[in-house]
């Protein structure tokens, strides 16, 4: 059966910082871009205060002071040195790996047992960190599309099998469904139905007469939102090559 993980190291740039400076741990740890202009890599706790992804340094200068964050500039050489030690790691325990990110690689899992994966997976978690510093998390799936981690479940989640799938679709805001849209939200939310895992168990007979054919197609297996029409003589002239 087809399988593929996503192994995601958390919050990569701060981590591999963390790693060489531990008592930062602690502390809130902001990694800068180039030149130290923006920020680019933030973990949770500097999210909460406020600082948004690429925002210019002068704009946060009195947040950094008042809650003693640490801002470092970036070193871009020390996280690929990481990153290729992690996927060292992680190639001696899965031999199929396809390196996607810096912070990313993808582990065909296709010939382990299901039972085996859970296990596998948090082992390689306890392995990488010990070998590296760096912790990851992991969404494993039947595609590679379909291989996301949930953060609200914690560093693990595979959706192919049917109790991490429920886990997963209760554990995702309605909202954030592909093609439901911001005006379907609206109305599922008003209706009591708040994560993907209500949209899968509605009333039929309800979501066809508001949302339509699309929201037929969106919740038939396998099915996808229908695409927006191209522009047709453009797509025939490229087809015609
Ligand atoms: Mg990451």
């Amino acid at each position: 059966m087809p399988r593929y993980a996503l192994v995601d190291c958390n919050n990569f740039y701060v981590s591999c910082e963390r790693v060489f400076n531990p008592s930062m741990n602690s502390r809130p740890v902001i990694v800068l871009s180039n030149n130290d202009g923006c920020a680019v890599a933030r973990p949770n706790e500097a999210k909460a205060i406020g600082i948004g992804m690429e925002d210019p340094v002068f704009k946060f200068q009195e947040l950094i002071r008042q809650h003693d964050m640490a801002a470092y500039s970036s070193n871009y050489a020390m996280y690929a040195h990481i990153s290729r030690r992690v996927t060292l790691t992680l190639g001696l325990m899965v031999p199929d790996l396809q390196v996607y990110s810096i912070d990313e690689p993808f582990l065909d899992l296709s010939t382990f047992r299901t039972a085996d994966v859970p296990d596998l997976c948090r082992n390689i978690i306890k392995t990488v960190i010990r070998n590296t510093g760096i912790p990851v998390s992991f969404g494993v799936g039947p595609t590679k599309t379909l291989a996301k981690k949930h953060p609200a479940l914690g560093g693990f989640c595979d959706i192919s099998d049917p109790v991490w799938l429920e886990r997963a679709l209760a554990a995702t805001e309605v909202g954030k469904v592909w093609g439901v849209r911001r005006r379907y939200e609206k109305f599922l939310k008003v209706r009591g139905i708040n994560t993907a895992l209500d949209l899968v168990r509605a009333d039929r007979g309800m979501t066809k007469k508001r949302m339509g054919v699309n929201g037929t197609r969106l919740l038939s297996p396998g099915s996808e939102p229908a695409r927006k029409k191209k522009h047709r003589g453009f797509k025939n002239l490229l087809q015609r090559d």
